[in-house]
């Protein structure tokens, strides 16, 4: 099947979080710093640069990245700030295009086939959007040029930070043959340690494998990890109003059979959910449990508020609560998922940015 052609930028800001503290109290440039609480159950939500050094990344506890890097300077984050900024790249991205699907609050995709102010390439729009996003923010970031997401997502990543890069359809597979699984858009951590416990380290690897083994092994996903591992991906750019829901999932290396594991596994998956919903600064009025089966088979339970919520209690005592309702004993479980939908995208909470850091 022909692909759509598409020229597709993928954005992102560099150490975007920690860049922007970094920019706005200059006794911080140059140093060390984490965004997130230095308590004992705190989690660092972005490192700067300097921390990265010391092996500081997001989501690691904040008591390992002390120990990591003695001289760590934690800063209380400021979402307030964060989505200010994060609008005023938004107002950047529509000066070239509408097609404008964000992954986080400092990270989307653009598909500027067609781009308003008549730029002869997509190169030249990403050297464009980098030069007025430094000149309205102040702060860098990279671009990646590509014809679809997958590819571009890669590009910006290559050369970061302040980077641009552009994959050109010929070099394609060779930078999806070398890639390791886990940098591929859309391997989360159970699924690159499946994969490398079937031999399947790096793009290459996973192209010698069929669609249907692939099917076999990973369900739904596996048909995507074989269009990508064989340079196809013709997934739009979904812009923001599009966007019809929210949600994470987790299948297990292991199927789990009893009420608390799979409870233990609900909180992480409604944690994730929580998270994407705040960077998305969005809402909404259903939660779906998703239960998949050892036999494959699957089912969905819901429950629907009046009103949106986007906080984690909601949240996980949803899901939860329709797990308790769902569970028998003897159930096999491989996959637990929870969606929000019925979404409400221009809530506007600060209450939900009271994240655990
Ligand atoms: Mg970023």
């Amino acid at each position: 099947m022909p692909e759509t052609t598409r020229k597709i930028i993928h954005v992102d800001m560099d150490a975007f979080f920690a860049s922007v503290e970094q920019r706005d109290n200059p006794e911080l440039a140059g140093k060390p710093v984490a965004v997130g609480g230095s308590r004992k159950r705190g989690v660092v939500a972005a490192a700067s640069y300097e921390a990265r050094q010391f092996g500081v990344y997001s989501a690691m506890p904040s008591v390992t990245a002390s120990k990591k890097c003695p001289g760590l300077i934690f800063v209380k984050p400021r979402f307030d700030v964060y989505k200010s900024v994060s609008r005023d790249i938004h107002s950047v991205f529509r000066q070239f295009t509408d097609l404008i699907e964000p992954l986080s609050l400092d990270e989307a995709f653009l598909d500027v086939t067609q781009n308003k102010l008549a730029f002869g390439t997509a190169t030249e729009v990403a050297v464009e959007i980098k030069k007025r996003i430094k000149h309205k923010t102040g702060l860098t970031a990279s671009a990646g040029v590509s014809i679809n997401k997958f590819l571009a997502k890669i590009a910006s990543d290559y050369q970061k930070p302040d980077g641009l890069f552009v994959i050109k359809p010929d070099m394609a597979q060779q930078f999806i043959d070398r890639l390791p699984v886990e940098k591929f858009f859309g391997v989360g951590k159970v699924t690159a340690l499946k994969m490398k416990s079937l031999g399947i380290r790096n793009g290459l690897e996973l192209k010698q494998w069929s669609q249907t083994d692939l099917v076999e092994q990973f369900g739904k996903a596996g048909k995507y990890f074989f269009d990508v591992a064989n340079g196809h991906d013709n997934r739009p750019v979904i812009s923001h109003r599009e966007r019809k829901s929210i949600g994470a999932e987790t299948t297990f290396i292991d199927d789990k059979n009893t009420l608390e594991s799979l409870t233990d596994s609900l909180w992480l998956i409604a944690e994730e959910v929580t998270s994407r919903v705040s960077k998305l600064n969005s809402a909404g009025r259903t939660i779906t449990l998703k239960i998949k089966f050892a036999n494959f088979n699957q089912i969905t339970r819901s429950h629907s508020f009046l009103t949106p919520v986007s906080d984690y209690e909601s949240i996980f005592s949803t899901a939860e609560l329709l797990l308790r309702q769902t569970f028998e004993k003897g159930m096999s479980v491989r996959l637990l998922g929870i969606t929000l939908s019925n979404l409400d995208s221009n809530k506007q909470s600060s209450a939900q940015m009271n994240l655990n850091l």
